[in-house]
């Protein structure tokens, strides 16, 4: 793994300012009222766990944090997270008193976890806030309306030391235009918070909004949204492209380590995997599949494939192995070796996004970012 700037063969640089500035945009745009909980799953989706995550409480006033995983979560209370942090996804059950251990929220659709939970905290003499995750129709995890939310909620009022702090459920169809499904889906999430009422429940926090629904439908809202592409600047709702306008705050770079010709009908790279159909100026880069760039975005038909930035132009990948990659530089003079190459950022007049890169993929902005794994140097600057 590299271990610093000048070691590594390729740099995630993420610009703390830009998230900060995204957060005040994203402020204006959802009111005071609403509060920001930033959900850091998977390396912050490339971004780092720890250092976003801790910039944020630190320096953002956001005080409401969730990650997929316990795994991550313990992660963020081992490096100094304070504030509210629910764990989103199911909780294996081996890890409860670890959950209960390092005072965290619970995510609970279902009967053996918070048993486990509530028996847990008795032991370690503490009280676990829990978030009723209901099901809408995502069909992933989640209690339905109905008979299942009332002898769910019966069940936790029965365990000790379980307190129900929140209700919420989550959005599919954001990312559409089409808002019939995301309405139908709020229609049954109104009848969840209406029965839970009746049954004298009114939890503090109510939420449902992703990061689609925070920028296109306001009625989502209720007390808090949940964010984590669109804290990066990644506003991948349907519409009006970047309304918010904001930064996106990475730049994944790496540099030339060979410039070589290639004549027509010679082999470049594996199997032949690269043939020229003109003499081509080939520019060999220091970055793979390895890193986590996504594999779909070089074929063999370069006419799909992503580009690079070099020298401020956009230069085609001509393929991926695992520690290099290969980039068609003919029409931009002067390339050598050691030359910065940005895979995602701007250079000059020209800029390549992890959402261009989603759609050349055939793939999403998340798939993009996820994707790139611990060895680039993670990076962290500050305007
Ligand atoms: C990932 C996730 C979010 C936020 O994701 P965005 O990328 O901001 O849309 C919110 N809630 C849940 C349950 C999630 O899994």
């Amino acid at each position: 793994m590299p271990q610093t700037l000048a070691t590594a063969n390729s740099v995630v640089t993420v610009d703390l300012a830009k998230v900060k500035r995204n957060i005040e945009r994203i402020r204006r745009h959802i009111g005071p009222e609403v509060a920001i909980l930033y959900t850091a799953k998977s390396n912050g989706y490339g971004h780092g766990l720890i250092e976003p995550t801790l910039f944020m409480e630190r320096e953002c006033g956001i005080h409401h944090f969730a990650t997929g995983m316990l795994c991550e979560a313990i992660q963020l209370r081992e490096a100094g997270l304070r504030d509210f942090l629910l764990v989103l996804g199911g909780i294996p059950y081996d890890g409860v008193p670890e959950f209960v251990h390092w005072d965290l929220a619970a995510t609970v659709y279902e009967d053996t976890i918070p048993k486990a939970l509530s028996a847990e905290a008795v032991r370690q003499g503490k009280t676990v806030k829990v978030h009723l995750k209901i099901d809408t129709g995502l069909r992933r995890l989640g209690v339905r309306v109905g008979q299942p939310l009332t002898d769910l909620v019966n069940l936790v009022r029965s365990l000790p030391n379980l307190e129900i702090h929140g209700v919420y459920t989550h959005l599919a169809n954001g990312y559409s235009l089409d808002k019939s499904f995301t309405h139908q889906q709020m229609g049954e999430f109104e009848q969840a918070l209406a029965q839970l009422r009746e049954m004298g429940i009114r939890p503090p926090l109510i939420h449902a909004a992703n990061t689609a629904a925070t920028v296109a439908s306001p009625e989502t809202y209720y007390d808090m949204v949940r964010l984590a592409a669109l804290i990066f600047g990644y506003d991948i709702s349907p519409g009006i492209p970047n309304r918010l306008g904001l930064e996106p705050s990475m730049e994944w770079s790496s540099f030339v380590t060979n410039v070589l010709w290639a004549e027509e009908g010679e082999n470049v790279s594996y199997y032949r995997f690269f043939v020229p159909k003109r003499r081509t100026r080939v520019a060999i880069l220091g970055f793979g599949m390895g890193d986590g760039y996504v594999r779909n975005l070089v074929t063999q038909d370069t006419a799909h494939n992503a580009d690079v930035l070099i020298h401020g132009r956009r230069a085609r990948l001509l393929d991926l192995n695992v520690d290099q990659a290969f980039a068609d530089v003919t029409d931009i003079p002067d390339v050598k070796i050691g030359d910065r190459v940005i895979l995602v950022g701007r250079d000059g007049d020209e800029e390549i996004t992890t959402m261009e890169l989603g759609e050349r993929g055939g793939t999403s902005n998340g798939h993009v970012c996820c994707s790139i794994t611990s060895r680039p140097f993670r990076h962290y600057i500050n305007g």
